[in-house]
């Protein structure tokens, strides 16, 4: 179904990335500290990579956030880019635990 986005070169990447920053960088401008002891932290592209593919390993492109912050963000592409290209067939990375709260907060 979903395209192979996520490879084998892309999970040691992102495992180094994680290693490097242990902590959401979004949490962090928001001065609290959230660490994979507090949720889930994915690795992010800044650039997407269905918007420019040569950005998937380029360590400048890419940004810890906890899943709550992923959420957020990927709500904001998904509801920008009306190109059904641009969506995810299924956001694998959702918790239980994230709720739909953050469509109250003002988009940037
Ligand atoms: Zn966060």
């Amino acid at each position: 179904m979903a395209k192979q986005v996520y490879d084998h070169k892309w999970r040691k990447l992102s495992e180094t990335i994680r290693h490097m920053t242990p902590y959401c960088e979004d949490c962090r401008d928001e001065g609290v500290i959230t660490t994979a002891e507090d949720m889930r932290l994915d690795v992010d592209h800044i650039i997407p990579i269905e918007v420019d593919p040569s950005l998937k390993y380029d360590t400048s492109n890419l940004r810890v956030r906890c899943i709550r912050h992923h959420s957020i963000k990927t709500v904001r592409e998904n509801s920008h880019c009306l190109d059904s290209n641009l969506r995810k067939p299924k956001q694998w990375w959702m918790s239980d635990e994230w709720d739909s709260d953050e469509e109250q907060e003002a988009p940037v």
